[in-house]
């Protein structure tokens, strides 16, 4: 998919809106504890100051949902930006009200401008017209770099797109670079090619692992989604997370990857625990036979040998959701071992963002993967099929 080209456009010298994702996690004192998502867009923001331009940056932080809220501010992203970019970001006190203007205004060549939190405003999550051509008239130009939001049809990023022509819009480099990954992912990966895919629900992994399915060569399931295959398969499994309604959706995927000789793998045993908690009492048990009232809540030892056998030979692996409840230090070391594993190999490795960027940043593996993705429901989504909102503007029309 040819995105339009940051590159192409005739920006010298003028103001641009970038909208970026610095949706950053933070810890219980306000930090940010992870700081991938601002460091991703320093490329297309140098590359905006090199051509003189004025930079207004805009994104969203949390959910404020329509108020102002504090501890949402974006103060210790424009601290962290100006440490980054090693240069003054000054920050507006609202969106689109006086001061934001005011600032735009005074705003000259080679200065950058971080617009405050856009969910201050109630507008930007409802596609409002009005919010989407009040931010339009801040720049003569509009760059899309927010991977992690252009599964949405928002203000700032899709609506605010029908206020540039194709002269005047374009993907940033960070969208570039997640967009080029995931096609090549999904219309030519080196094989073979297995999908790891774990989480809590298969629900909201259904339509992905669908369309993965006539892609790949190999799934390995894990996580809480897996409960609902095993009880499909006849399994006893206690207390587990389980959809009943995805039963036969269950069957249905495990039929089609039969029918495509995917080989589909599902955890052998499981780390079973009494409760939902650190101290709860645990032990290992088959997948057949978890005892009632237990839940899994990780795979075991003897599924981390098998997966890492099935992963062995593979050129290509995605990995989507964690093993088990990773947040648990109890219960993290399934997830953990994969993800060193992964890190390990030789194959392209590509982690899909979210809940298993976390995790693999956690354990500082992050720098032995090929490609983490800045956004996990923005890739799931590129994995289902779908044409992102924010992206489809930007598509460069065949002649
Ligand atoms: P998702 O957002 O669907 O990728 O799910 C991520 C969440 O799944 C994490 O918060 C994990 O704690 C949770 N999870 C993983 N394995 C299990 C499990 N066996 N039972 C319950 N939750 C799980």
């Amino acid at each position: 998919m040819e995105l339009l080209n940051i590159k192409n456009l005739d920006m010298s010298g003028k103001k641009v809106f970038i909208r970026c994702d610095f949706n950053v996690p933070m810890d219980e004192f306000g930090n940010i504890s992870d700081d991938r998502r601002i460091r991703s867009a320093i490329s297309t923001i140098n590359y905006c100051l090199d051509q003189d331009c004025a930079v207004v940056l805009a994104s969203h932080l949390g959910r404020p949902k329509g108020e102002v809220v504090e501890k949402y501010s974006l103060v210790p992203v424009a601290r962290r930006i100006q440490h980054l970019l090693k240069r003054d970001v000054v920050l507006s006190t609202d969106v689109v009200g006086e001061d934001a203007q005011a600032k735009v205004n005074a705003l000259k060549s080679s200065e950058v401008l971080l617009l405050e939190n856009l969910r201050f405003e109630a507008g930007e999550t409802e596609n409002d017209k009005e919010l989407s051509e009040r931010l339009a008239s801040m720049a003569d130009f509009y760059i899309n770099d927010a991977f992690g939001v252009s599964h949405r049809a928002h203000s700032s990023v899709e609506g605010i797109t029908h206020h540039f022509d194709e002269n005047h819009k374009a993907a940033g480099f960070l969208l570039q670079k997640e967009i080029d990954f995931f096609g090549k992912l999904i219309k030519s990966p080196v094989r073979p090619f297995a999908a790891i895919v774990g989480g809590s629900k298969v629900s909201g992994k259904l339509e992905a692992l669908i369309n993965l399915l006539p892609r790949v060569d190999k799934i390995l399931i894990g996580g809480g989604m897996a409960f609902t295959f095993l009880k499909q398969m006849g399994y006893d499994i206690g207390a587990s997370l389980v959809e009943d309604d995805l039963l036969e959706d269950a069957q249905h995927i495990m039929d089609e990857a039969k029918k495509l000789g995917v080989k589909f793998y599902l955890p052998v045993d499981v780390v079973a625990a009494e409760k939902f908690a650190e101290d709860s009492v645990s032990k290992l048990t088959p997948a057949q036979e978890i005892p009632e009232g237990w839940m899994g809540l990780d795979i075991g030892p003897a599924t981390v040998r098998l997966y890492r056998e099935v992963l062995a030979d593979v050129q290509t692996v995605l990995w989507n959701g964690p093993m088990g409840v990773y947040e648990m230090d109890k219960f993290a070391r399934g997830s953990n071992k994969i993800a060193h594993f992964v890190a390990d190999s030789y194959a392209t490795t590509v982690v899909g963002g979210g809940d298993t960027a976390d995790l693999v940043q956690r354990i500082g593996v992050d720098e032995e993967m090929s490609f983490i993705s800045t956004g996990g429901g923005a890739s799931l989504e590129l994995l289902e099929g779908k044409i992102l909102p924010g992206v489809a503007p930007l598509i460069v029309k065949e002649a």
